[in-house]
């Protein structure tokens, strides 16, 4: 149990093209906080820091006109469209130091606001990580389902230690916060890292509605570039993966051989086949290229961390 005073809660919401409701939201969230806040559950000093993706819309007219109007809220802006993995990356890093307790959630608030007191309970608990785990996927299209379903299937292939449906709301303290820093890489995936910096950690169940306003700006492309990513940064076993067929395959081609010659040998009724030239050509080299494809990403990852260029550009902050 902590004993410390009644923490600072920074609530972090990455947003890319979400005007049309993002005020709604904000509003919501801050009729929470103050509620939290007269219950002395959080400090009235806490707050929401909106992290404007690059948005091409007037979601940062909604978060300066928040900023403006005295609410509790703050704004920073990147200059493009870094994904949502880079956006609340930005918002924690530029919370931390202003908050003990920082919150991320999604602008559409799909995932429920009301479950936020049940984070910071685990965390006066002793959680320093608090992770929240959806009850259910009924209010998802099927494509969402099956992807979602596959996705946590292969990152447990790969060895990624995911909790599976853990979205990216989630309450960390200002220790796993100063951890996060300590992480320059590249394509930062949030899900994985906050489980491998290790701290006590808990789990609060939340439900999830359906998008109130807008659409999701999760396209496919974005999901297929999540999923390869957090194979890449977290996982060799792609490499592994490549030794061991390669050696399987090389194995089977030497017995082949073994077999070829001692059949010349003893029986001696070899006819020259056409299968056992071309098919080990398209068989190899399949593999081959397959493989090289997976070191190619690998190696494509190295390049740009090498570069240690920034993950994200400020435009501009507020608040
Ligand atoms: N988001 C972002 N950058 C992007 C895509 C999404 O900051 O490139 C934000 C988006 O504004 C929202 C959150 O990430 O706050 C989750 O996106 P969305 O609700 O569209 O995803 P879904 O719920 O469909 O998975
Ligand atoms: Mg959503």
């Amino acid at each position: 149990m902590r004993q410390e005073a009644v923490p600072i809660l920074a609530i972090v919401v990455p947003c890319y093209n979400e005007a049309i409701g993002l005020q709604h939201s904000i509003d919501k969230l801050l009729l929470h906080v103050e509620s939290m806040a007269q219950r002395a559950v959080v400090s009235a000093n806490s707050f929401v820091c909106c992290v404007d993706d690059g948005s091409r819309d007037k979601t940062w007219e909604v978060i300066s006109a928040a900023v403006a109007n005295g609410m509790k809220v703050t704004g920073v802006r990147l200059s493009s469209n870094c994904g949502h993995q880079v956006a609340l990356y930005a918002g924690l890093v530029d919370v931390a130091g202003r908050c003990d307790i920082a919150l991320s959630i999604d602008a559409d608030l799909q995932q429920d606001p009301g479950a936020i007191p049940r984070f910071v309970e685990a965390w006066r608990a002793g959680a320093e990580v608090v992770f929240g785990v959806r009850r259910d996927r009924a209010s998802d299209s099927w494509l969402k389902r099956t992807t979602a379903a596959a996705y946590y299937k292969l990152m447990r292939i790969a060895g990624l230690d995911l909790l599976p449906n853990s979205a990216d709301y989630r309450l960390v303290g200002a220790k796993a916060l100063s951890a996060l820093s300590e992480h320059p890489e590249q394509s930062p995936y949030l899900r994985a890292l906050f489980r491998q910096i290790g701290f006590q950690t808990a789990t609060v169940s939340f439900d999830v509605v359906k998008r109130e306003f807008g659409t999701s700006k999760y396209t496919v492309r974005k999901m297929v570039k999540l999923a390869v990513s957090s194979v890449i940064s977290y996982s060799t076993f792609p490499l592994k993966l490549i030794t061991w067929v390669g050696a399987s395959i090389s194995v089977t081609a030497f017995l082949m051989a073994g077999y070829a010659l001692v059949r010349t040998l003893i029986v001696g009724d070899t006819t020259p086949g056409w299968a056992s030239t071309v098919l080990p050509i398209y068989m190899l080299g399949g593999v081959q290229l397959l493989f090289l494809g997976i070191i190619g990403e690998y190696v494509g990852q190295l390049v740009v961390e090498v570069k240690r260029r920034p993950r994200y550009i400020i435009e501009e902050k507020i608040g």
